[in-house]
């Protein structure tokens, strides 16, 4: 399908075009026909499968048919994070630019009078984070009398941040009659319950299996002692000579620590989290974008939403505390049909967590460097792996993951027990390519950047060997 036949007009084609997007996503292929058509539409779709334009294409495209002289926004998306809700703005402004529809973003933590006074001239699309949107619909600064559509976008994980009430409020706020369309990573309880209330006879559309990371992200571990990790992480950027790489701390001032001290390594290094004034995140951000900087280290909820065109390493400094955040961290690489590599440093105490992780994915992440890692009884095997199973090379380990995603008895299927909630449409589109108009980059050669990255460092070489001596002493 191309998006010619998907019916959408000459500017938006020639927007696309300008983006060098040959051909649609699976998502987009099923999602902007039902949008077109009018229809409520349940997306189970994770950041990364092109959902934005998904929504965005045929939201434009209906506005832009329907020109209406009124202040108030047309389309509402509602966003979890403030980087989430600027890329979908600056999606919209991107596909719309030929259109002269105008769209705005809204988000906390910078003054809200410029917002009022943008609102006030009158927008189509408003994209917003919710706390802020309910401050300026106190202040009876938005008008959604003539509000058509409204978007829920990572709707799992606004109701993992506590949005839910936020939502409902908002929800009040609007005409009753409108077209809803809610795009979600995960399918919980939770989730069921507000796509029942919201949508009315939606269309359901997933394009990933749920919980399952890209096939075009590599992934592996090292085992490595938490007080060696930032040497470790140092000394792979340095001899991979790594030109873009986001990491990920769990706690605030663990981003800040990490990127002074990588910094003081020489890699410059920029943290991002969510104590940092709206103006620091954005310097952050384009300086890594433009790449001024190395290394971004960030935290989970700041990284939501972030959009780094080809980023190639995503690195779990310190491993999640829940699994699915490691799906949604390793997403940040691998995006739009190219490669990526996901590394994590996984010490001792984590191991648990790995395991956890490992159960989610339903298959084992190769430890790099040392075969038999520190302390290998501690490492938990998942189910469905053999136990004591060695690690596999990666085309290998890639085709078992690949059977096992057929595996009935699966985490897909335990959970789906679990949470007693419906399964999502069965996709026959899980089975379809991320994107067919992208050919896969061939294998990395030996001396490839991606290959350096996989072998550990030469210091480490001398530091696992001399562990495994001590250890068996
Ligand atoms: P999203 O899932 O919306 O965050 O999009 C992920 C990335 O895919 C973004 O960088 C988009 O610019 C890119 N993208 C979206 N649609 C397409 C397409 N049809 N072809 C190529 N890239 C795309």
């Amino acid at each position: 399908m191309s998006f010619e036949k998907l019916g959408l007009r000459t500017e938006l084609l020639k927007a696309l075009a300008q983006k060098c997007y040959a051909c649609p996503t699976p998502i987009q292929d099923q999602a902007i026909p039902a949008i077109l058509e009018g229809k409520d539409v349940l997306g189970g779709a994770q950041t990364g499968t092109g959902k934005t334009a998904a929504f965005a294409l045929p939201i434009l495209q209906q506005l832009s048919e329907s020109r209406a002289q009124v202040k108030g926004p047309r389309a509402l998306v509602l966003a979890p994070t403030r980087e989430l809700a600027a890329q979908v703005c600056y999606s919209f402004q991107t596909y719309g630019k030929r259109l002269n529809l105008r769209s705005h973003v809204v988000f906390g933590g910078v003054g809200i009078n410029p917002q009022i006074k943008a609102l006030s001239q009158g927008i189509d699309v408003l994209i917003a984070t919710p706390g802020r949107l309910l401050d300026l619909a106190g202040r009876r600064a938005v008008d959604f009398r003539n509000l058509q559509c409204l978007v829920l976008d990572e709707a799992d994980r606004m109701l993992d941040m506590g949005f839910i009430h936020d939502i409902r409020k908002i929800l009040k706020l609007l005409p009753t009659k409108r077209q809803n369309l809610l795009f979600s990573a995960t399918y919980s309880p939770e989730i069921k319950r507000l796509s029942e209330d919201i949508l009315n006879r939606p269309e359901m559309i997933e394009v990933a299996r749920r919980n399952t990371a890209a096939e075009t992200v590599a992934q592996s571990a090292y085992q490595v002692p938490k007080n060696q990790k930032r040497i470790l992480l140092s000394q792979l950027a340095q001899d991979g000579k790594w030109e873009q790489a986001l990491v990920f701390t769990r706690t605030k001032h663990g981003a800040n620590r990490l990127a002074t001290q990588l910094a003081s390594d020489g890699i410059d290094s920029a943290a991002i989290h969510g104590n940092k004034s709206q103006a620091a995140r954005e310097r952050a951000l384009s300086a890594f974008k433009n790449r001024s900087v190395r290394v971004l280290v960030a935290t989970d909820i700041a990284a939501r939403g972030l959009d780094i065109r080809d980023l190639p390493f995503v690195v779990n400094y310190e491993l999640p505390n829940v699994p699915e955040d490691y799906v949604h961290r390793i997403g940040r690489t691998g995006r739009a049909g190219k490669d990526g590599q996901a590394i994590s440093l996984v010490s001792q105490e984590e191991n648990k967590l790995l395991w956890g992780i490992e159960k989610l994915l339903g298959r084992k992440i190769d430890f790099v460097g040392n075969e038999k890692p520190v302390n290998s009884s501690a490492r938990h095997q998942p189910k469905n792996t053999p136990s004591g199973s060695k690690p596999k090379n990666r085309s290998t380990s890639k085709r078992s993951s690949n059977r096992r995603s057929g595996n009935k008895n699966g985490s897909d299927d335990r959970e789906r027990r679990n949470s007693n909630s419906k399964p999502w449409n069965p996709g026959e589109s899980d089975r379809q390519p991320r994107s067919r108009c992208r050919r896969r980059k061939p294998a990395p050669s030996r001396n490839s950047e991606s290959e350096v990255a996989s072998k550990p460092p030469n210091r480490f070489r001398k530091f696992f060997s001399k562990r495994a001596t001590a250890s068996s002493r």
